[in-house]
């Protein structure tokens, strides 16, 4: 059963894990820049819990961001889902109005808005590497091809996964982008799409813990001109382009961009990013 910790707590971030959350601080950040009274919590939700929790959020919340491992689960539990949710088949918005459940997704403007600020990149006409054919990377995905990328090439550690993906993303209505799978081994034709790019996204999961190993073999990376690392933490990847002087940012843009946004479509009004921005380096640095 979940139990609210505080009236005014109105919005949530759930996950399992969420204990290492950083939504709280960014959004409550927001909620207070605003002038609202309304504050964001956290909830540890199992996987076989989410139905329960839906039903408590329309019960007691305006509204929740959604983390791993619940982003695909939600969107068959919600009342309604915008077509950019359906396309990224993610959900990590979700709003209470009257009764009624709708389930957004803002990691793909957070994305973008991080591609633009960091490197003046934009998705339309872009050459894309993503390393990684997880959630992450394919909510990024699907957004690429919707958006109209010239070519999105995935390679990932198990090339069956980076193949279905392929695939899914081939299937998407209108698709107009070259599409590639490659697993991690496939060291020539990888290097090789990574100089003919414009950015390589780092989307797998490697690098979140302080001893992880690469994704893959490093020296992959050397060409590309730029790296965009969806973890907000100094991976191996990010070391080796600080290294060898590519171009790079950390995720806490695309972080930064998604919770503004989620906030901005919970209370109709802009987010204030300066100060959900320090929140968020001060809770990271911590
Ligand atoms: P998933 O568990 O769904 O996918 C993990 C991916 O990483 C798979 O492609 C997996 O490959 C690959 N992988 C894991 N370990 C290794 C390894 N040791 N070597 C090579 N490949 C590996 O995770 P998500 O896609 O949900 O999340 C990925 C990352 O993105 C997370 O770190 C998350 O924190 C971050 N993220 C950041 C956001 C932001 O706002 N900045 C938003 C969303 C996510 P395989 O298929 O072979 O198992």
């Amino acid at each position: 059963m979940f139990v609210k910790e505080a009236e005014n707590i109105k919005y949530a971030v759930i996950g399992d894990p969420v204990a290492h959350s950083v939504s709280p601080a960014m959004q409550n950040a927001a909620f207070m820049a605003a002038g609202l009274s309304e504050r964001y919590g956290k909830y540890h939700v199992v996987p076989e819990k989410l139905a329960e929790f839906v039903e408590f959020a329309r019960r007691n919340l305006l509204g929740f961001n959604a983390t791993v491992p619940h982003k695909s689960a939600l969107i068959g539990l919600l009342d309604e889902i915008t077509p950019e949710a359906l396309a990224a088949r993610s959900v990590n918005t979700v709003t209470v109005r009257g009764n009624r459940l709708y389930g957004d997704s803002t990691d793909g403007y957070g994305l973008e808005t991080a591609l633009k600020e960091s490197f003046g990149f934009n998705i339309a006409g872009g050459r894309i590497v993503l390393l990684g054919a997880g959630g992450a990377a394919q909510a990024a995905a699907f957004e690429f091809v919707r958006r109209g990328a010239a070519e999105v090439t995935v390679i990932n550690r198990t090339v069956s996964k980076a193949e279905a993906l392929v695939r899914a993303l081939a299937a998407v209505e209108g698709a107009n982008t070259a599409l590639t799978a490659l697993g991690n081994d496939e060291i020539n034709q990888a290097a090789a799409a990574i100089a003919a790019c414009d950015v390589v996204i780092q989307a797998t999961s490697s690098g979140l813990h302080p001893d992880d190993a690469p994704p893959l073999a490093l020296e992959i990376l050397r060409e590309a001109p730029a790296i965009f690392d969806m973890i907000y933490k100094n991976t191996p990847v990010l070391q080796f382009a600080k290294n060898n002087n590519i171009p790079c940012a950390d995720g806490r843009l695309m972080l930064l961009h998604q919770g503004a946004k989620s906030f901005s479509i919970w209370t109709m009004r802009p987010a204030a990013t300066a100060a959900m921005r320090d929140a968020l380096d001060e809770a990271l640095s911590k």
